[in-house]
């Protein structure tokens, strides 16, 4: 299958999904997990009309983010673990960084210049996947509402890989709920259903598009 029509078809199941939640699919950003692979493969989903493109590691985003700045409305959302001593190689580039996990991290962001955010949530406590604890969360909403160059769009987590995944979302959801943020970034290929069930607004699909890594 060629990745244009990989990608038709998570539309279809992002389509299909909203309709049977009942939500709008214009609600639901679908971002383009690209980590690992080629920027022929990012130019081809390009050319299939997607334009936000999710990446781990800060010099493989950098790397594509140059090689493929000519690509009208192209948008990347950084999703792997961030040190703060790289923080300004992905602001220059990222639209929005969804795995901000701690206040000296959005302080080191937030010194690089102005940038969309997501706060990552360990809601499970793996701690090898990033995240902040659950219980630091209010304090951490709190600090990056009052830190000027941040804009915080919502909530982000990467349930355990075993088992049911609905109960993170459904706890993230509240949570997100709990402070008025409006954006869930939850659901990946195998599970971007449920997840839009219970409300995600961004999807991050990588295998379902571009094939296993
Ligand atoms: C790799 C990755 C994804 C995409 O996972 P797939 O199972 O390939 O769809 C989503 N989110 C994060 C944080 C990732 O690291």
């Amino acid at each position: 299958m060629t990745i244009a029509e990989s990608l038709g078809r998570v539309r279809e199941r992002i389509a299909r999904a909203c309709q049977a939640a009942g939500r709008d699919p214009g609600e639901v950003t679908l971002v383009a997990v690209s980590k690992t692979k080629s920027e022929a493969d990012v130019r081809a989903a390009w050319d299939a009309g997607q334009r936000v493109f999710g990446e781990n590691y800060v010099q493989e985003l950098a790397r594509k983010a140059e090689a493929l700045r000519g690509l009208d409305g192209i948008r990347w959302h950084f999703i792997g673990r961030l040190q703060r001593n790289k923080a300004k190689d992905v602001v220059q580039v990222a639209s929005c960084i969804e795995t901000v996990d701690s206040a000296r991290l959005a302080d080191a962001i937030a010194k690089r210049g102005a940038c969309e955010v997501m706060i990552q949530v360990d809601l499970a406590r793996e701690p090898q996947k990033g995240g902040c604890a659950p219980e630091e969360l209010d304090a951490l909403i709190a600090h990056v509402r009052a830190t000027r160059e941040l804009t915080l769009r919502g909530l982000m987590t990467v349930p355990p890989l075993e088992g049911d995944p609905r109960p993170w979302f459904r706890e993230l959801r509240g949570r997100a709920a709990d402070h008025g943020l409006r954006e869930l970034s939850m659901g990946m290929s195998a599970d971007l259903e449920i997840a839009i069930e219970e409300g995600a607004t961004l999807v991050r699909v990588g295998t379902a598009i571009f094939g296993s890594r």
